[in-house]
């Protein structure tokens, strides 16, 4: 099994663990970074992929520092507003395509 050293007490914890067996420390809260970049890569995928930003921002929200869960519910909220624009935006092509059929239609009857 493959192994690293707790980042508080430096005793060999397994990846399976969640905290250090030997101090306590919460071992899975530490590779979510809170880094503008990474607020930014997250944000835009909430953005652009909607539903991939929900994976990134149930993550954050499962945390327990405040600011991380920030992060989570805004990742959120740019994924659910994402989705509705991009319904909004689709729903509108597809009455302008029902209204070209329609109106094609009616050409077709007038022959
Ligand atoms: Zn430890």
């Amino acid at each position: 099994m493959e192994e690293k050293t707790c980042p508080r007490c430096h005793s060999p914890v397994s990846l399976m663990h969640f905290y250090c067996p030997t101090c306590g420390k919460n071992l899975k809260e530490a590779p979510l970074s809170t880094s503008a970049a990474k607020r930014v890569g997250i944000y835009a995928l909430s953005l652009l992929l909607p539903p991939l930003g929900l994976w990134p921002g149930i993550k954050y929200i499962r945390q327990n520092d405040p600011k991380v869960k920030k992060i989570g519910w805004i990742a959120i909220i740019l994924t659910i507003i994402s989705l509705l624009v991009t319904s909004w935006i689709s729903i509108g092509w597809l009455n302008d395509l029902n209204a070209q059929l329609s109106g094609q239609l009616k050409q077709l009857q007038n022959l």
